[in-house]
C-alpha cells in the first residue's frame, strides 16, 4: 500500500494529503534548525548520565521512606548537570507543573515576604497558590503578598514599572517563559537572561525564579543558564519525554532546592526521603528521548501554523518566527471552527480516536473548554492535545506530538473534518 492509500484509509482527504506534502518541503529548513537543537539537547542529556555512570541498578524501585535511593539521587544530580545547577528535585511525589511551582513558592517564602511577576499576570492554576483568586491553603493566606507589572503594548518588559515595583518585601520574583493560554509573546532564554540580570543589578538578594513549563529543550540554554535561582517543570510534558508517568522538578541552588524540599516532603526530612516506587526507568528514558520528543513537537507546531496562515487564519507564534515553548495558538474565528478542530486531533490519537470532544464548564474558566487528548498519560500535554475556551475570537491551543510524523497526521485530519465541514477551502 502506498503512504497515500495509508492516508486516505486513515480519513485524510487528497487535497490535504497534497497540501500537506508540499507544506512539508517548505519547511525543511526550518526542520533543520530543531534537528540541530536536538542534536546538542542530546549530547547534553547523554554526558549528563555518562558523567553520573547510570547504570542498571538505577532502576531500581524503593519502597516506604525510599531512604538512599541511589536511582532518584543519580537521576537528580542528572538533571542538575543538565540544567547546570548546584541541586534539583525531581519526583513522582511532584504531582503536576503547579504543584512543582507551589513547592518552590511556598518553601522558599515566609510571612511578610512579596512575589513580583515582572511578566503580567501568572499562569492561571497559580492564582490559587497565590491567591490572586481567594483559595483556602493560598500564600496569601500565610502573609505573603504579590505584585505585578504588565508587560508593555509590544510584549517587551516595562523596566522603568519593575524597578518601581521592587520594593525591601520583594522575596522572589517569578518569571513564566511560556505563554501559557493567554495571547502574549513567550519569551527566548536570552530575554529572561536580560530581566533576571536587570532585576540582580536591583537586589542581587532576590530569588529568580523560572516557570519553565513547555520550554525545555526548545533551546540549547535553559533559564538556569542565564541566572535563574529556580527552574520548574513538569513532567508530563517535555522533560518527561512521552515517558514519564507523573512528576516534577526543581532545579536550581542548593540553598532553593534545599528550602523546596522542606516543603515538599516536611521540615527535617526534606529530599532524604520519598520512594522512587517504581518510576526511575521510565523518568530516565524520558529524560533521554526528551530533546528527541521536543523537536517533533516542535516540527509539528510549525506544521500547523503554516498550514493555518496558508489558509488565512491568524496564528501565533506565526510559521516563520523563531519558538520559545511548543505551543501553537490558532485563531479560527467561530465555534464550529473549534469543534471540528479538536474533532480532528482526537480522531488521529493512537487512544480514545473514536470518541468526540465535547465542550464543558471547567473548574476556573468562565466559557466552556473544549478539548482534544487521545493520551497514553492523562492530561500529557507532551502527547498531541488541543484545547480551546469556546469564546471570541474563538482561539485552540495546539501542543504536543510524540512523533512528529503523529503531529502532522493530527493537523491533516483538522484540515479534513474542517474541510468537509465547509470552513476551509484547499
Ligand atoms: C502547564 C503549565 C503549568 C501547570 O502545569 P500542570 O501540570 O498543568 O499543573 C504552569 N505554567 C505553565 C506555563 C504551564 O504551561
Amino acid at each position: 500500500m502506498k503512504l497515500t492509500d495509508l492516508y486516505s484509509r486513515m480519513g485524510i482527504s487528497p487535497s490535504v494529503c497534497e497540501f500537506g506534502e508540499k507544506l512539508q518541503d517548505d519547511l525543511q529548513e526550518q526542520f533543520a534548525r530543531f534537528d540541530k537543537t536536538a542534536e546538542y539537547n542530546q549530547m547534553k542529556v547523554l554526558l549528563a548520565m555518562q558523567q553520573n555512570r547510570v547504570s542498571e541498578e538505577c532502576f531500581q524501585a524503593s519502597t516506604g521512606y525510599g531512604y538512599n535511593d541511589y536511582g532518584r539521587e543519580t537521576l537528580e544530580k542528572v538533571y542538575a548537570d543538565t540544567f547546570h545547577t548546584e541541586a534539583c528535585l525531581v519526583r513522582p511525589q511532584i504531582t503536576c507543573g503547579t504543584h512543582a511551582l507551589a513547592i518552590a513558592l511556598f518553601g522558599n517564602l515566609r510571612p511578610g515576604d512579596e512575589i513580583l511577576s515582572p511578566v503580567g499576570k501568572p499562569y492561571d492554576t497559580l492564582e490559587e497558590v497565590i491567591g490572586i483568586r481567594p483559595s483556602r491553603g493560598s500564600l496569601a493566606e500565610y502573609g505573603v503578598t504579590y505584585r505585578q507589572v504588565e508587560l508593555k503594548e509590544d510584549g517587551s518588559f516595562d523596566y522603568p514599572a519593575i524597578r518601581e515595583a521592587l520594593n525591601e518585601r520583594t522575596r522572589l520574583v517569578e518569571i513564566q517563559r511560556s505563554r501559557g493560554y493567554l495571547t502574549r509573546p513567550s519569551f527566548s532564554v536570552r530575554q529572561i537572561g536580560e530581566l533576571i540580570s536587570f532585576i540582580k543589578g536591583i537586589r542581587p538578594d532576590v530569588i529568580c525564579m523560572v516557570d519553565n513549563c513547555y520550554g525545555e529543550f526548545v533551546d540549547t540554554i535553559e533559564p538556569s543558564d542565564v541566572g535563574a535561582d529556580m527552574t520548574v517543570g513538569s513532567l508530563i510534558k517535555n522533560p518527561g519525554g512521552g515517558l514519564a508517568p507523573i512528576g516534577g522538578y526543581i532545579a536550581g541552588t542548593l540553598e532553593c532546592v534545599k528550602n523546596a524540599a522542606a516543603r515538599m516532603t516536611c521540615p527535617g526530612l526534606g529530599a532524604e526521603v520519598g520512594a522512587s516506587l517504581g518510576v526511575n526507568r521510565s523518568f530516565y528514558q524520558g529524560f533521554f528521548l526528551a530533546p528527541m520528543i521536543t523537536k517533533g513537537a516542535l516540527k509539528g507546531a510549525v506544521f500547523a501554523a503554516s498550514a493555518f496562515e496558508k489558509l488565512g487564519f491568524a496564528v501565533t507564534p506565526t510559521g516563520s518566527e523563531p519558538r520559545n515553548d511548543i505551543i501553537q495558538s490558532i485563531t479560527l474565528g467561530s465555534p464550529e471552527g473549534i469543534s471540528a478542530f479538536c474533532r480532528g486531533i482526537q480522531h488521529a490519537a493512537p487512544v480514545d480516536s473514536h470518541v468526540d470532544p465535547e465542550p464543558w464548564d471547567m473548574p476556573g474558566y468562565d466559557s466552556p473548554v473544549i478539548m482534544a487528548a487521545g493520551a497514553f498519560i492523562q492530561g500529557s500535554s507532551i502527547e498531541l492535545s488541543a484545547d480551546g475556551p469556546v469564546k471570541p475570537p474563538y482561539n485552540v491551543y495546539y501542543q504536543g506530538g510524540l512523533t512528529y510524523e503523529h503531529a502532522k497526521l493530527g493537523v491533516m485530519k483538522a484540515l479534513t473534518t474542517m474541510e468537509k465541514e465547509g470552513l476551509i477551502r484547499l
